[in-house]
């Protein structure tokens, strides 16, 4: 079966690739199956925005399994912020680099010890109109005074990983797609399609 992931996304894309390996006989992104679609993402939760993408984008691919993701980075000492806000923090338009210096002033002056925070991913498989499987992983961790590691995209080189003492940017993606929120979202929704 040929499964759609519902983004253009390089970086997930790639991971999501990884970590289903061999599962599906062809794992495409939107616009390598011939579909333009950009889903506004107005939910308030990520399960919200990642049903919204995949019954969108299924809608438009009768016929193929669509997987869509929403995910991002919740610190506790700013109420949960960015949260489903990850990827726009620093404002429409401004990149990843721009967004965690915008975490970095943000959390000036907080200690360390209150620099807890996780990432969140959901993850909603569907077919046709409907929502076959969702889950949501998370992965615990905590916000660093300054950037660590090279590898990675978004937040990963301000994500501390205390089980590895990295930040996600040190560390290779087979590594982080062990204990990555996305993997662990994967791993969920696979173990839900097979209880059906
Ligand atoms: P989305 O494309 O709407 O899911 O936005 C997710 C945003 O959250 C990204 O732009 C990143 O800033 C952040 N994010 C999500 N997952 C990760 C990750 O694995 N590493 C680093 N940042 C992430």
């Amino acid at each position: 079966m040929r499964l759609i992931i519902a983004s253009n996304n390089k970086n997930k894309i790639d991971e999501i690739r990884q970590i289903l390996g061999e599962r599906f006989s062809e794992i495409l992104s939107l616009r390598e199956a011939g579909v333009e679609l950009d889903t506004v993402e107005d939910a308030d939760s990520f399960l919200g925005n990642a049903r919204k993408k995949a019954l969108e984008a299924a809608a438009l691919l009768p016929g193929d399994a669509v997987l869509a993701d929403d995910s991002g980075l919740c610190v506790d000492a700013l109420g949960g912020a960015p949260g489903v806000y990850s990827a726009r923090y620093a404002g429409e338009g401004h990149d990843d680099a721009m967004n965690r210096k915008k975490l970095l002033e943000e959390l000036s002056g907080v200690p360390a010890e209150e620099r807890g925070a996780y990432f969140a991913c959901a993850m909603v498989l569907a077919q046709g109109n409907k929502s076959i499987a969702e889950a949501v992983g998370r992965v615990h961790g905590s916000i660093l005074f300054e950037e660590r590691g090279e590898n990675g995209f978004g937040y990963d080189s301000l994500f501390y990983y205390p089980p590895f003492e990295q930040s996600f940017a040190e560390i290779d993606s087979e590594k982080k797609n062990a204990v990555s929120h996305r993997s662990n979202a994967l791993m969920m929704l696979l173990a839900a399609l097979n209880t059906k």
